[in-house]
């Protein structure tokens, strides 16, 4: 470990063999040892001692507790704290970018975009924290009065994907924490550090503040934390980010016990590029969304749907394009494409590389594993004829597929034509094109974008997905309800007692 490393690790509080485990004091956790490894090196970056079954319920016996007093704060008043947390995150913004490109392999800007995610969250939950607005309505009957008010929910579970280790964390739990939630976050065994060194900024900001201990840790095996937390009554709502079969296991889970789930599942997102476009723009579209975060984010553009008129040329850019984009250490200048998060990622690009290609497909350009430390791919495109089955499947790796289509109802067929439903764009400069790709009849996905690429979303909107994506909306909008519960309240303030739809009972 270099001294740099160890000072950003120190400035941060992440020891050696750190307590996996938080409930408003950091526990002595004795469970396994999770070692964490910097995907740029091969290197251990620092371990984690992970929380046993009795260790897990001690964290949420505090959260329950907490949440009974979080839930008598007023919503200003939680609002405040979550303020004061996007100040903290302020003052350790570099340090935390830092962390995240050590441990997940992310270029330093994308390190520092993530801390800025959670900043922005915070400032948007401040908001939110006075305008978590019920609606009143008229009653049908004389001298009632009626309104919904929303309710804090209770103890949330948070599970998150490794590739934003920090980011999803902010999403649920600035809003949670405005709403009136406790939460106990599941981070993912790729990215421990990172949850440690966030949850000691938000302890000291409570501390600070005498607030409950509302933002619990429970680092752990998915048998012995994980699964235990999704068939966890106390929990109303697990909130989890991760792959399909992960959602597909968590959802039905929580099903059973008649819980809430908010699923932000794979993506396998496309744009439609047409004749009339403006190929510039969408070469620099396609480019950051297809290659950018090697290809690891659930918004990664994964294929893409050229009109045959400016195909040959789309394509001739794009293998010129990839091979100069520069592939190495995430925290060195210049460079626009970190890691893999492991060996099993490189195995699964190369695994698929080789599929597409048995399959009728043709490498254009990269796949290649770099003869180096660590897990460094060049990001690959791939000249895929329609329907090709591996382009159903979303890989965690920079595989760009392309398609030729003639007509924009053929695009859109094709585009829609895979079990996800996360991201989408057209680029386009025909106002109508545009318009067909917005419409009832168009992308059938929860994000839809014209002349932007797929990734990269802002928060003030609700983010997430369709089919096995999910479902689920986080961050913006009126994503706060699922962080709630909703109470109808119906008021008699007459001296008599009418009952509705006209129906008599007198005694
Ligand atoms: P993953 O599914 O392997 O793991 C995600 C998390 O779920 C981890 O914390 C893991 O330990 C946990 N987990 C797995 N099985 C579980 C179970 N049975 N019970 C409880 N917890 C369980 O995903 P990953 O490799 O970390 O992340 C990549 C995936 O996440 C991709 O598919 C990506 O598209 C998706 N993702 C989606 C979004 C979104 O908002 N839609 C955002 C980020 C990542």
């Amino acid at each position: 470990m270099t001294d740099t490393t160890r000072d950003i690790l120190a400035s941060l509080g992440v020891t050696t063999d750190h307590s996996g485990a938080f409930d408003g004091t950091w526990i002595q956790t004795s469970g396994q040892r999770l070692e964490t490894l910097n995907p740029s090196t091969g290197e251990v970056l620092g371990s984690v001692v992970m929380a046993t079954p009795a260790e897990y319920e001690r964290v949420v016996k505090s959260s329950v507790a907490a949440f009974d007093e979080w839930r008598t704060w007023t919503a200003p008043g939680r609002g405040e704290i979550v303020r004061q947390l996007g100040d903290a995150l302020r003052e350790h913004k570099e340090a935390l970018g830092k962390l995240v490109s050590l441990e997940v392999g992310k270029i330093y800007s994308e390190g520092l975009g993530e801390v800025q995610e959670m900043i922005d969250m915070a400032d948007l939950a401040v908001g939110m924290s006075r305008q978590l607005y019920g609606k009143t309505m008229h009653s049908e009957r004389p001298q009632h009065r009626m309104y919904e008010q929303w309710m804090p929910l209770g103890p949330v579970g948070i599970i998150t994907a490794f590739n934003f280790p920090v980011a999803v964390w902010a999403w649920n739990a600035m809003v949670a924490a405005v709403c009136g939630d406790s939460m106990v976050w599941k981070p993912s065994p790729e990215a421990p550090l990172c949850s440690i060194a966030v949850t000691r900024i938000a302890q000291r900001v409570l501390e600070a503040n005498g607030a409950p201990a509302i933002f619990n840790l429970a680092i752990g095996t998915v048998e012995e934390v994980g699964e235990p937390m999704v068939v966890d009554s106390r929990f109303p709502l697990i909130s989890a980010t991760g792959s399909v079969p992960m959602g597909r296991r968590v959802g039905s889970l929580v099903a059973q016990r008649m819980g809430r789930s908010l699923l932000e599942l794979g993506g396998n997102n496309g744009i439609v590029v047409m004749d009339d476009a403006d190929l510039d723009l969408t070469l620099r579209g396609v480019v950051f969304a297809a290659a950018g975060t090697a290809g690891q984010r659930c918004t990664t553009l994964r294929r893409l749907f050229l009109q045959k008129g400016i195909a040959a040329e789309m394509k001739q850019r794009l293998v010129q394009a990839f091979p100069s984009i520069k592939v190495g250490d995430p925290l060195e200048e210049g460079t626009l494409i970190g890691p893999l998060i492991n060996q099993t990622a490189v195995d699964n690009m190369q695994q698929a590389i080789a599929t597409a290609q048995e399959q009728g497909g043709t490498l254009l350009c990269g796949g290649e594993v770099l003869d180096r430390p660590g897990n460094f791919v060049t990001p690959a495109v791939i000249d895929a004829p329609q329907k090709l089955p591996i382009t159903c499947e979303e890989t965690f790796a920079p595989i760009l597929y392309v398609t030729e289509f003639e007509t924009l109802e053929e695009a859109i067929e094709l585009h829609n034509a895979v079990p996800q439903g996360l991201s989408s764009a057209i680029f386009t400069l025909n106002l109508r094109h545009a318009e067909v790709f917005l419409s009832n009849t168009g992308s059938d996905c929860g994000i839809a974008n014209v002349n932007i690429g797929t990734s990269g979303a802002e928060i003030g909107g609700a983010f997430g997905g369709e089919k096995e994506t999910g479902g689920g909306r986080e961050a913006g909008s009126d994503s706060w309800k699922a962080y709630m519960r909703r109470q109808t309240c119906t008021i008699n303030w007459g001296t008599d007692l009418p009952l509705a739809q006209g129906v008599e009972f007198d005694v």
